[in-house]
């Protein structure tokens, strides 16, 4: 059976040039990087290079990066370590009401201890207003976290903006690069952000590991309390083959990157052309033009989500929906209600998302079943019989 992946944004493969170069520091140069002999100096090294080229992708300096376990432990790291280090001048923070959870579940978690969230709405294509993040700024504002762009609907923020409101007024502004870093250019500069995460398995890297950029004179607690590694910021032996899959996974999409996205958005775009040219009652989400080259989602009337998904499995295609009925939360996409979405309507959504390896054969492969799947769920569909 053919095997199609298309949940990119769920996580990508390790590009066999990634595993290639980490490949030595799990045998010949597995030396822990704090070591002060030759094989330890050796890895030091391979983290500090990286260290660098990871900063100048990003416009930032190699003292500005610290290398994490992923996102969540980035996103965790921004916000639980400003809270802490500015509890004292505030304890006020400004989100979104389309954040991954690894922004949502941390300001959850500080509202025990005081804190207090303010969660942004957005509009019908999932954008943020930058007047809606001025409105909500108090004396006591320590923080605002906006996501770069949106992992389900792909929709871009006006991040640049919005940063230059929080410098402004003087906040701390972080962004949840994850989607971004490897697929559009992100340079911290550009951006206005003071704090930026993101996450090597989403852009061909190895899963673990990923980094948090903190502008130079940002107040960032130490999280993950130990040894003195990464300058006391975090402690834990140094992950020396993840930092280097990292490092190559970076260089790669920094040379890749301008050519991948222009044949990605054709592919995207053919899909959001001839998806509702096959499908009755279907409707995109997320933004027209600020989007992410590689996403697609769709809302599809009287199907229920998982039951697609699971459909499409059968026919070796994997994709991803914002229905979770069979998980422990009957609640679907927090992303698709936010954008107004009827619960029903936001139940039958699939996401789509494309990467290094998809090829026309495959995009076609799913527009000839995905309406055969669609036809054989709605025939089966008492909401369908009944319209
Ligand atoms: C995947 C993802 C994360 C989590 O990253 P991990 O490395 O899997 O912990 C956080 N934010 C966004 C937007 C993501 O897509």
């Amino acid at each position: 059976m053919k095997k199609i992946y298309l949940d990119y944004a769920a996580t990508t493969p390790c590009d066999p040039e990634v595993l290639a170069a980490m490949e030595p520091y799990f045998f010949e140069k597995f030396g822990n990087a704090s070591s002060l002999y030759a094989l330890g100096q050796e890895a030091k090294a391979a983290v500090e290079n990286v260290r660098s080229a990871l900063a100048s992708f990003l416009g930032a300096s190699p003292d500005e990066i610290v290398f994490t376990s992923g996102g969540s432990e980035s996103d965790n790291q921004a916000i639980k370590g400003v809270a802490d280090a500015l509890e004292k001048k505030g304890n006020h923070i400004i989100t979104t009401a389309i954040e991954h959870h690894a922004i949502s579940e941390p300001c959850k978690f500080l509202e025990k201890y005081g804190f207090k969230v303010t969660v942004v709405g957005v509009d019908q294509y999932g954008r943020v207003a930058p007047e809606d993040i001025k409105k909500a700024i108090t004396d006591k504002t320590i923080l605002i976290s906006v996501m770069h762009a949106n992992n389900e609907i792909g929709t871009i923020q006006p991040i640049a903006k919005i940063g230059s409101i929080a410098r402004e007024k003087g906040i701390y502004f972080h962004t949840d690069a994850v989607q971004t870093v490897g697929h559009i250019p992100v340079n911290v500069n550009e951006l206005n952000v003071d704090l930026l995460s993101l996450s090597a398995h989403k852009f061909y890297g190895p899963k673990g590991v990923g980094a948090l950029y903190i502008r130079k004179g940002t107040r960032v607690d130490t999280f993950l309390h130990g040894g003195d590694q990464e300058k006391g910021r975090r402690a834990s032996t140094h992950n020396t083959p993840g930092i280097v899959g990292l490092g190559k996974a970076i260089e790669l999409c920094a040379k890749n990157m301008a050519e991948e996205s222009k044949v990605q958005i054709v592919l995207r775009d053919k899909l959001i052309k001839e998806i509702p040219a096959a499908i009755s009652e279907v409707r995109l989400n997320g933004h027209s033009s600020e989007r992410l080259p590689n996403n697609v989602n769709f809302s599809i009337k009287y199907i229920e989500g998982e039951s697609m998904l699971l459909n499409l499995d059968m026919l070796g295609i994997a994709c991803s929906t914002g229905s979770a009925c069979t998980s422990s939360s009957l609640e679907p996409s927090h992303v698709l209600l936010a954008i107004g979405l009827p619960a029903e309507i936001a139940h039958g959504s699939l996401r789509i998302t494309i990467g290094r390896w998809t090829t026309q054969e495959e995009i076609g492969y799913l527009l000839d079943n995905l309406p055969k799947v669609v036809a054989k769920l709605r025939a089966m569909s008492p909401l369908y019989e009944k319209k």
